[in-house]
């Protein structure tokens, strides 16, 4: 029996339905909708949870004469924010080209596109080297789900990967990596009528803060990406205006490339700070993302996107992250990843998000292409 066709864009508005902020995601009903048309259509299934309620879904179809190609998209959202929508964000309005709501560009119409042209390929899928689905929850703080999945060795193999975050249809090569960290600098208390007799702990992390500006990164510039980054977030300390602060707290978000291995870049950081006697505790970590360009897969995708954008596209990286490194090192081999999908990036998070109904077919008609060249 032949798959039924599903529309993407119907697909997207199903999924908008599902409530899937995080926190606090709840993404089990979501992914057993989207388990259950992906079975229908000849998939073996697995869901994963990491934490009640929490669920990744992994489709698989093959016949095992060669590696998969995987295609992967979160479920969970964030949240709606503090301005009023003009729109509904669960319903799937649409109007014109657009589809509104919380999920539509990052990234339910992602999904939902390769989704789409997964049951249409089943069929071919199962008698080549196959498909590999892999719809993951908790990516929004902190890409929990693919951490998961790649702790626990449940991803098996696959040998390209396709990350549907929202790219407008342009491929990207990768993204830098994320580290966050905590610096406190302590102190002696004492009244601020007598600052002599304490030891100011906002005083030194002024001085942490200085020392900071000195800092170099070991690796100083990437090709593609850039140079990276560091910015002091937040700033705290002192309980109040007649007392010297015996504590004083910062945080700090870097952005690294390939090269800056996080766990050396917190040891330089603490090596650095030492002699004010700030402790630094790394609070966030997500690797960098890179395939080389003239990756023969790449170049592929490179072929396929250009009568989409008008023109052949250039090696970039894009400014967010994804659940993309987590999910390389879970498939431990290195695989080249690309980033593409239907979604605006300027869109992702903002309110009255939408996304193009127009380069949801154009996803899903590309997605359908790789799929039929892997699998041919
Ligand atoms: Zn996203």
């Amino acid at each position: 029996m032949s798959p039924a066709t599903i529309d993407p864009g119907t697909l997207t508005r199903e999924l908008l339905a599902f409530n899937t902020i995080n926190p606090p995601g709840m993404e089990r009903a979501c992914a057993q909708h989207l388990g259950a048309i992906l079975e229908a259509a000849g998939y073996s299934l697995a869901y994963h949870d990491f934490a009640p309620g929490r669920t990744s879904l992994i489709a698989r179809i093959g016949s095992g004469s060669g590696a998969p190609l995987c295609f992967t998209g979160h479920i969970d959202t964030v949240p709606l924010g503090a301005a009023p929508w003009s729109r509904d964000a669960f319903a799937g309005e649409t109007d014109g080209d657009r589809m509104y709501g919380r999920g539509s560009t990052d990234m339910k119409s992602g999904i939902a596109a390769f989704v789409v042209a997964a049951v249409e390929l089943a069929r071919e899928a199962a008698r080549g080297p196959g498909l590999l689905i892999v719809i993951t929850a908790g990516e929004e703080i902190g890409c929990e789900g693919a951490k998961y999945l790649a702790n626990h060795h449940l991803l098996g193999t696959a040998r390209a990967v396709v990350i549907a975050e929202p790219t407008g249809n342009y491929p990207y090569v990768g993204h830098k990596g994320l580290a966050w960290f905590e610096i406190e600098t302590y102190g002696v208390t004492a009244p601020g009528s007598l600052p002599e007799v304490g030891d100011n702990a906002i005083v030194k992390m002024a001085n942490v803060i200085g020392d900071l500006a000195h800092f170099r990164f070991p690796v100083e510039s990437h090709p593609v990406m850039g140079k990276p980054t560091m910015n002091v977030g937040t700033i705290r300390g002192g309980l109040n205006t007649n007392s010297v602060p015996d504590e004083a707290r910062i945080t700090l978000d870097t952005r690294t490339v390939p090269g800056i291995d996080h766990g050396h870049l917190c040891d330089s950081l603490q090596a650095l700070l030492a002699p004010r006697g700030a402790k630094v505790r790394k609070i966030v970590d997500c690797a960098a993302l890179y395939t080389e360009p003239a990756n023969e897969w790449v170049q592929q995708v490179f072929e396929l996107c250009t009568p989409y954008l008008g023109g052949r596209p250039q090696p970039k990286t894009i400014t967010f992250s994804t659940d993309g490194a987590d999910l390389k090192r879970g498939f431990g081999n290195g695989l080249p990843a690309v980033i593409l999908g239907p979604g605006e990036p300027t869109l992702a998070h903002q309110t009255d998000e939408w996304c193009s109904m127009e380069r949801i077919g154009q996803s899903t008609e590309l997605f359908r292409t790789l799929m039929r060249k892997w699998n041919a």
